[in-house]
């Protein structure tokens, strides 16, 4: 219990006595969950979320927030449900703790910078609450902190995740204390003699400029103190990290950057602060081109200061910054510093807070003018509008809300989206128009050959995959209503063939028909708006027109390669070998049907809308068909049933589950098979199985 002792005393300064109990019970729960683990220091596991706790005690978080940070690990590392935590301690704290186990359930793969700033984007998509955020913060704060027990390539992996992933998301969300120490335990893990050696440097260098900076200091202070301002001056040491990212961007020496002093100045009022910025520009000369007014033009984490640049004696470079109490409260804290400076206990919700922080920039900003990009990065980190998914090899893609997988397949190269069939999420088969979610690792499964489905166009939500199924099926569209047409117009034509005529021949008919070309005219047929028998009339000489009246009648032969022009009926799904019928349809081509479709089978004798058609012989393809499966409810049945019909060398192509009763679950199938034979084969390997009960197909 002493553990609790410390991080006890932090809280009764801030919440009541019966939020204190509270947070002692899950404290409890956690430290007993936890019994036995202990972490690679050899230290009792429960050391570190009272550590992670207490971290956010210093910001005065609400209690739901510390007991959400006690018990952050339990539904990850312990038999602990979230269930449990909400009946416990209420749904927030279930929600927190689940949002936390979330993120570290991802990991940061890929080495690409341009990935780590979509890795960061995407941990701040994934959660609803921005507390889930600061509880992981505060966890890598402590991790990081404890790091010297771990296996150096863990300590490198942790470091280099730290410095790219999570001291930028502390800066985003403006909290400059905890970014500076998680930089600053990052590079002396990920670089250890790099940091010793800058270290060791700035010891060195410390003790020439403490009287520098105390001369300056001096001189700053004394004239403020002659013009009645009231302002504190502070000399500020730069951080080891900074100065190595400055040397490596700058390319610049350690002692270049180390001749730079830089000095606070914090005051109490906006208005003081360009006041105090004038008379230090007459104290020291100004550099030209490095003030920056951040007061009026905030950046876009909150941030708000005076920055400039002065010649000081010596011609050494003085920097400083000048901004008021709130405005450094602001800096150090950021979207925290709404709990810090504004919390009587629970009566601000966190939510509320989050959105305060969210408004205090907008008003910023508003002030400050325009500039659009500021709101749209806050935006897009705390109200998320885009989903990121992994590839399988750890890239991040990113997506409108949404998007589907044949949006990624079409996001990741056109040729992948052209041949997709079917894909994986989180390595399960799932629909091709399953909305994506934030995190999970998406893969494609091509096939060569395989063509865009007109349905696709129906789900995708990205103008990229619109475009190009649209652009492939518009060229498929033309080839495929010209080869139809022809076929048709073959057809009319009876025991002449369209060979028999010359090509002036054809263009002279095409001209008479006000077309173009006579491939237009053969298009127009296929896609149903002339009609074959028309065409052919004009074509054959007069008197050979009552000869070939009769021959119409020979079935257009269907080989199952017609595309577009020519489909199968979803009612009946009619496959190679059954008795089938034509449906024409004005400009979609025609539509076969099984000749025992209850859909068909009145209006069969309409000439005007049926034609008759039969199988060609050998057909190649794929045709779909569907199976109701009806099965006992066994363990892994739906797996075994697969796998039966995937022996069968069936492709499945859709699996939708109709939970019936207690016993029996209905399968609905639907798969591609070469024909009758084929499909009666497979029918009879599913049967055989004793957890079947009843197979049916659907008419
Ligand atoms: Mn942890």
């Amino acid at each position: 219990m002493y553990l609790f002792t410390g991080l006890k005393e932090q809280l009764e300064t801030y919440l009541n006595p019966e939020q204190v109990r509270q947070i002692q019970d899950a404290y409890i729960l956690a430290r007993d969950s936890h019994q036995g683990q202990l972490r690679s220091s050899g230290d009792p596991y429960i050391t570190h979320p009272v550590a992670v706790a207490r971290i956010l005690a210093e910001y005065h978080f609400d209690p739901q927030t510390i007991m959400a940070a006690l018990l952050h690990d339990v539904i990850e590392d312990c038999d602990v449900s979230k269930e449990q935590l909400a009946e416990g301690f209420g749904g927030q704290v279930a929600d927190l703790v689940e949002g936390v186990s979330k993120l570290t359930q991802i990991k940061f793969r890929t080495r690409a910078e341009a990935q780590a700033e979509n890795f960061r984007k995407m941990m701040m998509a994934m959660v609803q609450d921005i507390r889930v955020i600061l509880i992981k913060l505060a966890d890598r704060l402590h991790n990081m902190r404890t790091l010297g027990s771990l296996r150096p390539d863990k300590r490198r992996r942790i470091a280099n995740e730290t410095l790219e992933i999570y001291a930028p998301i502390a800066l985003r969300l403006g909290m400059y204390g905890i970014r500076s120490e998680l930089e600053d335990l990052g590079f002396s893990a990920r670089y250890p003699m790099r940091y010793q050696v800058i270290k060791d440097a700035v010891k060195r260098a410390r003790g020439n400029r403490k009287e520098i900076i105390q001369t300056i200091t001096g001189s700053i202070q004394d004239r403020l103190d002659a013009e009645a301002l009231h302002a504190r001056v502070l000399g500020r040491e730069k951080d080891l990290f900074s100065i190595y990212r400055k040397m490596k961007e700058k390319r610049s020496s350690f002692n270049e950057v180390m001749d730079v002093y830089a000095f606070r100045v914090i005051c109490d009022s906006e208005d003081t602060c360009y006041r105090i910025l004038g008379f230090l520009h007459s104290l020291y000369i100004p550099v030209p081109g490095r003030f920056k007014d951040y007061i009026a033009i905030p950046k876009a984490n909150g941030y708000q200061s005076l920055h400039s640049t002065l010649k000081g004696p010596h011609g050494l470079h003085i920097e400083v910054q000048i901004r008021t109490e709130s405005m450094e409260q602001m800096a150090e804290n950021g979207v925290a510093a709404h709990w810090l400076y504004k919390s009587n206990n629970d009566s601000n919700p966190a939510e509320l807070k989050a959105r305060e922080w969210m408004k205090s920039l907008m008003e910023l900003q508003s002030r400050a003018g325009d500039s659009m990009e500021f709101i749209e990065n806050v935006k897009i980190d705390l109200f998320p509008d885009e989903v990121f998914v992994f590839t399988p090899n750890g890239s991040i893609i990113v997506l409108p809300h949404g998007a589907t997988p044949i949006d990624f397949a079409y996001a990741i190269h056109t040729d992948v989206g052209n041949s997709c069939i079917a894909c994986k999420i989180d390595r399960q088969i799932m629909p091709l128009s399953t909305p994506l979610i934030n995190g999970s690792t998406v893969e494609i499964i091509t096939a060569p050959g395989a063509k865009p489905n007109p349905s696709w166009l129906s789900f995708v939500i990205t103008g990229k995959a619109r475009a190009n199924i649209r652009h492939f099926l518009k060229h498929l569209r033309q080839d495929e209503a010209i080869e139809l047409g022809s076929r048709l117009l073959d057809r009319a034509l009876g025991d002449r063939s369209l060979d028999d005529f010359d090509d002036a021949t054809k263009q002279q008919l095409a001209t008479n028909i006000r077309h173009k070309t006579f491939d237009d005219v053969l298009a127009e047929i296929g896609l149903g708006r002339l009609a074959s028998l028309v065409i052919a009339h004009r074509l054959l000489p007069k008197h050979q027109d009552e000869e070939n009246a009769e021959t119409e009648d020979k079935p257009l032969a269907i080989r199952g390669t017609e595309g577009l022009l020519v489909s199968y009926a979803k009612c009946c799904h009619p496959i190679p070998y059954e008795p089938i019928v034509a449906f024409v349809s004005e400009g979609r081509g025609i539509v076969i049907h099984r000749a025992d479709c209850k859909n068909v089978a009145k209006h069969q004798a309409d000439e005007n809308k049926y034609m008759p058609v039969q199988w060609e012989e050998d057909i190649q393809g794929e045709f779909a068909v569907e199976l109701k499966i009806i099965v006992f409810n066994e363990r892994g049945v739906l797996a075994r049933v697969t796998s039966v019909i995937a022996d069968a060398e069936a492709n499945i192509v859709n699996i939708d589950i109709d939970q019936q009763d207690g016993t029996t679950n209905i399968l609905n199938f639907t798969m591609t098979v070469k024909n009758r034979l084929h499909l009666a084969n497979i029918i009879r390997k599913v049967r055989r199985h004793k957890f079947v009960n009843k197979i049916l197909r659907n008419k």
